[in-house]
């Protein structure tokens, strides 16, 4: 598959552009996932070139002048009440909405990494309803968990943070509308020493990969929330489409395959995990989806029979 490529290059995620159009043949798109682009003038320009070279950018929406030193987790109840500090919903949606806009400017393809606010859901429905293209993502962590789930554990610490109850409940009305076009994992792997320190000290970040489809299926599909199909939906066809991935299903198509066992009964624990990081805030849950098989390409990559 291929890579993203950088947005910018430099210290501070802004100034300098990578050269777009000479990549854009060779990349899915760009993306300076982990920070956002400060200046609206470089994103401005960035979405231009991207727009010339009929690419995409997917971005990791973030203003880190709003974020006070230390910002650990949502700015709410929680974080008052543990003196911890906060990272409040307007350094996401902020940069949404300069976005959308310089989206709709330029006419670039515009995609919102990991959304997790309720006005960012709002932001973007009414995007889309004005016609822009903008599409965007959430992880099952930010539609299943919320800031009252929080323990002082490293492993309930991520950017963005869980949110607040009412943002929770926007998320799940935002993929069930299509307002949000997918379900991403944002598959963070840590060492346990940097996920040992805390909420206020450990690295930011857990891992999705392995829990995202079991916990779906089981507390979104079994429970009569949402279809099977529209999980699929989320999941694999929509990014597929969106990011023009080959991979398929039908004769002829390069295998993406996985294959879940949907009668299993598995409780998560991160010591079955493959992955070598461990942190997850669902350890203990129950899940009913179990993954037996994976075939990428001519290759069985995992198989559990
Ligand atoms: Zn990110």
């Amino acid at each position: 598959m291929l890579p993203y490529a950088a947005i910018t290059i430099g210290q501070k995620g802004e100034g300098e552009l990578v050269d777009i159009q000479g990549l854009a043949h060779r990349v899915i798109g760009f993306s300076d996932d982990g920070r956002g682009v400060k200046e609206a003038d470089t994103m401005r320009e960035a979405m231009a070139r991207c727009a010339a070279a009929d690419s995409i950018i997917a971005a990791h929406c973030e203003d880190m002048s709003l974020i006070p030193p230390g910002g650990a987790i949502h700015d709410g109840e929680f974080a008052r009440a543990h003196g911890i500090p906060g990272i409040p919903s307007e350094s996401e949606w902020a940069p949404i909405a300069r976005d959308v806009e310089l989206a709709k400017e330029t006419g670039c393809r515009y995609h919102v990494c990991h959304v997790s606010t309720k006005e960012s859901v709002a932001i973007i429905r009414q995007a889309k309803a004005q016609g822009i293209d903008v599409t965007c993502e959430t992880g099952p962590h930010y539609l299943l968990l919320c800031q009252d789930d929080l323990q002082d554990l490293g492993r309930f610490k991520m950017n963005p943070p869980l949110r607040d109850r009412e943002d929770m409940a926007a998320l799940v009305e935002g993929i069930l509308d299509g307002t949000i076009d997918m379900i991403a994992t944002d598959h963070a792997p840590h060492s346990a020493e940097e996920k040992g320190r805390g909420l206020a000290k450990s690295a930011m970040g857990v891992v999705g990969i392995e829990t995202a489809f079991p916990l779906m299926y089981t507390y979104f599909v079994e429970t009569g929330r949402m279809s099977l199909e529209m999980l699929i939906d989320r999941m694999v066809y929509a990014p597929r489409k969106r990011f023009r991935l080959d991979g398929g299903i039908n004769i002829g198509d390069r295998a993406e395959i996985t294959v879940f066992d949907l009668n299993a009964d598995k409780t998560i624990d991160p010591a079955d995990f493959l992955s070598k990081g461990k942190a997850t805030p669902f350890e203990g849950w129950k899940v009913h989806a179990e993954c037996k098989l994976t075939i990428c390409g001519e290759k069985v990559a995992y198989e559990n029979m």
